[in-house]
C-alpha cells in the first residue's frame, strides 16, 4: 500500500485520541479534573486534552500498584506466563504500527514515514526480545562446597516508576517498562508532558495483551507535579529515568530525601565522532556523520561533535554538507520527510539561541535558519558549524537540535583528548581502516558505547547507557533486568 501525504493527513483526521490517565486498568480523569492541551508542533493545533495529574493521582497509582504487587496477580505468575503476556503485547504493537507512528508524529513532530517504517517496528522487536528473555534468565548457586547450598536469586523490587522524555516516547517507555514487568514488578509510567499519546495507547495495548489491572499505570502531567511526587514517594522502590542530566540529578536528590529508592539514569550526551584520514570509505562516513540530523537532532546519543583529521577537514565537510541536504525540514506527514518539527516552541527558541551563539563563536557553513511550514515555525534547517573549538559553548552544551559542530584535529592523541573532554560519556564513534587504531581509540574513549565505522548502534542485544554525567545503569540486553530486581541469597545448611 502506498502511504502518501494525503493518506497520512486523512488518517490523522480520523484518529480517536485518548488523553486520560490510566490507573487500575481504566482511563480516568485527573483527580482535580484539570487538563492541559496537547499541541502538534508541526501545525500549532491542539490535538487533545490531557489529564493534568498531580500528587493525588500519583498516590492512588502507587497504592494500587503496590496492592497488585502484593496480591501476586502478576508478581507470582511464572516467568513463562509473564513472557506469554508480554509476547501478546509485542504482537499488539505490531498490529497497531500505523496508529502508533501517527500518534508519535502528531505529538512531537517526527516524520511519520520514518516512525512507521523503522521506529515502531523496532519498538515491537525490542518488546519481543525482552518478552522472550523473561523465562531464559537463570539464577545462581554459589560454590560453597558440601553441606551448604547458597542460592542467589533475583527478586522483583515491587513498584517501579519510569519517567521518560519526548524524543522517542514509545521506545523509552518500552525500554524501561518491559524489563520491569518481566521481572514481576508493578509499573507506573510518566510520559513527558510534550508526548503522552503513545504511552496512553500503550496502556490500552497492555490491557488487551492481558497485563492485569493496576500492574501497569500511566500518570500524565508535568515534571514538578507528577515526576517529583514519584521521585519522592516513600512506596516507590525504583525510579528509572531518561531525560536531561539536570533533571536526572533531581532524582538522585529525591531519592536521598525519601526512601533511598534505586535510581537509574539515562541522561544527556555530546557524542564525539572521530574521522581519521585513513578511513577507506569517506563517502559513507560522511553520510553516517550526517545522521546527526536524524529525529531533528533530538537524540541523546547523536554524534554531535564531528572531529575530522586536518588533512581531510575541508573535503570531508563538503561531503557532509551534501548529505545534509536530504534533511531539509518538511511536513512530518509528507512521506519524503527525513526531518520534521522540533518538539515545541520553547525548545525551538532554546535551540535557536544556541545557533545564534554558534554564529558568534564559529563559522556557519550550512543552515542556521528557522523555516516556516504552514502555521508552524518549529522547523530548523540542518545546521553545520566549522572551525569549532571544543571549549566553545556549542561544543560543550547539549543542543538537542539539528546542529553539528565540526572540530579539526592533528593527531590521534589530540582526537582522543578532545573527545573525552566533556561532562558526558554516552556514545562515541571512530572511523578508521587501521585495526590497531580502532581498538586503541575505542579503549581510550570514555563512553558507554563506542562504534567503529558507523554511528549510534542501538540494539536489544547490547547494553545502552552512559558514563560520567550521561547516567547510571544500562537499558537493553540481559543487563537491563538487573535494574528491576534485587539479588537475594538463601543459605541452606544441611
Ligand atoms: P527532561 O529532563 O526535561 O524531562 C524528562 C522527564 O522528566 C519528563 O517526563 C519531565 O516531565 C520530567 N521532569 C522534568 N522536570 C522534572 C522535575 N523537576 N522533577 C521530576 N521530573 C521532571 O528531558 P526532555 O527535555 O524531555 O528530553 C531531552 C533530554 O533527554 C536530553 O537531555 C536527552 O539527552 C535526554 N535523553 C537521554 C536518553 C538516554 O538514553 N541517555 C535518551 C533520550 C533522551
Amino acid at each position: 500500500m502506498s502511504r502518501t501525504h494525503d493518506y497520512w493527513k486523512t488518517k490523522s483526521k480520523a484518529l480517536t485520541i485518548e488523553g486520560r490517565a490510566f490507573i487500575d486498568g481504566a482511563f480516568v480523569q485527573s483527580a482535580s479534573g484539570k487538563t492541559f492541551a496537547c499541541i502538534n508542533p508541526a501545525t500549532g493545533q491542539v490535538i487533545a486534552q490531557i489529564a493534568d495529574c498531580d500528587i493525588n493521582d500519583v498516590n492512588r497509582a502507587v497504592q494500587i500498584a503496590r496492592e497488585r504487587f502484593n496480591s501476586g496477580v502478576w508478581s507470582k505468575k511464572s516467568p513463562t506466563e509473564r513472557k506469554n503476556v508480554l509476547l501478546n503485547l509485542a504482537q499488539q504493537i505490531e498490529d497497531h504500527l500505523e496508529e502508533l507512528a501517527l500518534l508519535e508524529s502528531l505529538d512531537m513532530g517526527k516524520p511519520v514515514a520514518v516512525s512507521h517504517s523503522y521506529e515502531m517496528p523496532d519498538v515491537a522487536s525490542f518488546a519481543r526480545w525482552i518478552a522472550e528473555a523473561t523465562d531464559k534468565l537463570y539464577d545462581e548457586v554459589a560454590p560453597t562446597g558440601a553441606g551448604d547450598l547458597a542460592l542467589i536469586r533475583r527478586e522483583a523490587l515491587g513498584v517501579v516508576a519510569a519517567v521518560v522524555p519526548w524524543n522517542f516516547p514509545l521506545d523509552m517507555a518500552i525500554w524501561k517498562c518491559l524489563p520491569a514487568l518481566a521481572m514481576g514488578n508493578s509499573v507506573i509510567l510518566k510520559p513527558a508532558e510534550q508526548s503522552p499519546l503513545t504511552a496512553l495507547k500503550l496502556a490500552g495495548l497492555m490491557k488487551n495483551a492481558g497485563v492485569p489491572d493496576g500492574v501497569f499505570n500511566v500518570v500524565t502531567g508535568f515534571g514538578e507535579t507528577v515526576g517529583a511526587p514519584l521521585g519522592l514517594h516513600m512506596d516507590v522502590d525504583c525510579l528509572a529515568f531518561t531525560g536531561s542530566t539536570e533533571v536526572g540529578k533531581y532524582f538522585l536528590a529525591y531519592s536521598a530525601q525519601s526512601n533511598m529508592k534505586q535510581v537509574w539514569l539515562e541522561c544527556g550526551g555530546k557524542s564525539p565522532n572521530i574521522v581519521f584520514a585513513d578511513t577507506e570509505n569517506l563517502d559513507q562516513a560522511a553520510e553516517l556523520s550526517a545522521r546527526v540530523f536524524y529525529n531533528q537532532g533530538e537524540v541523546c546519543s547523536s554524534p554531535t561533535r564531528l572531529l575530522v583529521e586536518e588533512s581531510i577537514y575541508e573535503s570531508f565537510i563538503q561531503k557532509v554538507i551534501q548529505c545534509a541536504e536530504a534533511y531539509e525540514p518538511r511536513d512530518p506527514l509528507d512521506p519524503s520527510s527525513l526531518m520534521g518539527a522540533l518538539v515545541e516552541d520553547t525548545h525551538t527558541a532554546r535551540v535557536m539561541r544556541l545557533v545564534e551563539i554558534g554564529k558568534q563563536e564559529a563559522k556557519l557553513v550550512y543552515g542556521g535558519e528557522q523555516v516556516q511550514i504552514g502555521a508552524s515555525k518549529n522547523f530548523l534547517r540542518p545546521t553545520i558549524f566549522t572551525n569549532v573549538n571544543n571549549s566553545m559553548q556549542i561544543a560543550r552544551e547539549e543542543i538537542f537540535g539539528p546542529v553539528l559542530c565540526v572540530i579539526p584535529f592533528k593527531t590521534e592523541a589530540e582526537a582522543v583528548e578532545i573527545a573525552n573532554d566533556s561532562i558526558y560519556g554516552l556514545m562515541a564513534s571512530v572511523f578508521t581502516s587501521n585495526l590497531s587504531r580502532a581498538h586503541r581509540v575505542s579503549e581510550a574513549l570514555k563512553a558507554g558505547t563506542v562504534v567503529v565505522n558507523s554511528v549510534d548502534m542501538i540494539s536489544p542485544l547490547v547494553p545502552f547507557g552512559g558514563v560520567k554525567q550521561s547516567g547510571i545503569g544500562r537499558d537493553n540486553s540481559l543487563h537491563a533486568f538487573d535494574k528491576y530486581s534485587a539479588l537475594k541469597t538463601t543459605w541452606i545448611k544441611y
